[in-house]
């Protein structure tokens, strides 16, 4: 659908979850033209899914990446602290509220409407959590919660008339019975996960951004997207990430930089290495033989041949072959990223 400038009233925080779409419709319903804002980053948003949404749901929706304006978040500290995993929720919310009330003018909108249920999630829908978020992304007034809107104040926007308060909704704490027939009464049919899917209430996706934070001191959205990827190893800093099916193959190929070391075998089937130099890190020689070691560890007729294999590394417009025994480099301390070690980053971040 399009997105042209000028007929949107309302944007609505479209994280794809149902009480996005439910809070949406509540607002098209009373004949108020809105437009979807999804936005995405290493971390949340499915922009894949955005053409299949619009027709499902009826929403035109526009996609904006706030990645690195995230990850400048994460690198400060986030205000609030995080909650049960690496999600920082409430200055994720403030981020995305911000960026909405940037986005208003653009679009012509005058409101924002949010899923926010009050009390549903223990950190950022607690009516103290969405005075700070009203308040620091300077959005007090500005935001309309379709879903809730009986259990808070009324807003200008339904003070004016713009908005019709007596077809709004009172829902309150962390049940999903009044969405799941709210949803079968506008006849959507395929319900989406609550959760909406952000990678940093995962504690085993979250687990692989963690060493990016603690090796590279300025890291870009870029470094994040490569951590979703694949197989992820570590080394006193040096960064190896190994692609586990032709999917992630492609992926990594599409995340590849020039300055990345590439590893690929010459003459088997087998996954793609990318080893992403971090500043003050060095590849030397003997790092670069055990990384294209690893690479041929998950390689099974490289391992099957029982004999030295050889490994292309591009850097740049240079290539290498070197020829080594498959490997899996846990003696020389190669690992995945630990669970332990994202705790003692949490906490380093909540002692500051
Ligand atoms: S769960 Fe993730 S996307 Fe949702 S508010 Fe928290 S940090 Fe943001």
């Amino acid at each position: 659908m399009q997105t042209r400038r000028t007929q949107y009233q309302a944007l609505s925080l479209f994280s794809g979850g149902l009480d996005s779409i439910l809070a949406t419709k509540v607002i098209q319903s009373q004949n108020i033209p809105v437009l979807g804002i999804h936005f995405v980053s290493p971390f949340f948003g499915d922009p894949d899914a955005v053409k299949r949404w619009e027709k499902l749901y009826g929403v035109p929706i526009a996609i904006h990446d706030v990645g690195e304006d995230f990850v400048r978040m994460l690198l400060a500290g986030p205000t609030q602290g995080f909650g049960k995993v690496l999600n920082p929720c409430i200055d994720c919310k403030i981020l995305m509220f911000t960026k909405a009330r940037e986005l208003l003018a653009h679009y012509g909108a005058s409101f924002i409407i949010s899923g926010t249920v009050v009390g549903q999630r223990p950190m950022s829908q607690r009516r103290d959590a969405i005075n700070i978020v009203d308040r620091d992304a300077g959005v007090r007034d500005l935001v309309l919660s379709p879903l809730s809107a009986l259990r808070l104040k009324p807003t200008p926007m339904e003070e004016q008339g713009l908005v019709d308060r007596s077809k709004l909704l009172g829902l309150w704490g962390r049940g999903r019975k009044a969405q799941l027939r709210m949803a079968r009464e506008m006849g959507i049919t395929e319900i989406p996960t609550p959760a909406g899917g952000c990678r940093l209430t995962d504690a085993e996706a979250a687990v692989r951004y963690v060493p990016v934070f603690r090796n590279h001191p300025s890291p870009a959205a870029a470094d994040f997207h490569l951590a979703n990827v694949g197989r992820q190893y570590w080394k006193q800093g040096l960064w190896l990430t190994i692609g586990r099916d032709q999917r992630d193959n492609k992926r990594l190929e599409g995340l590849h930089q020039d300055s990345d070391y590439h590893f690929r075998l010459a003459d088997f089937p087998g996954p793609i290495g990318i080893g992403r130099p971090l500043p003050k890190v060095s590849w030397d020689e003997d790092r670069l033989r055990e990384a294209a070691a690893l690479v041929a560890s998950f390689s099974p007729k490289a391992k099957q041949s029982l004999r030295r294999v050889d490994v292309v590394i591009g850097h740049g417009a240079n290539k290498q072959i070197v020829s080594v025994m498959p490997d899996r480099g846990d003696k020389q301390g190669w690992a995945p990223p630990q669970w332990t070690e994202a705790q003692e980053w949490k906490q380093s971040w909540i002692r500051k």
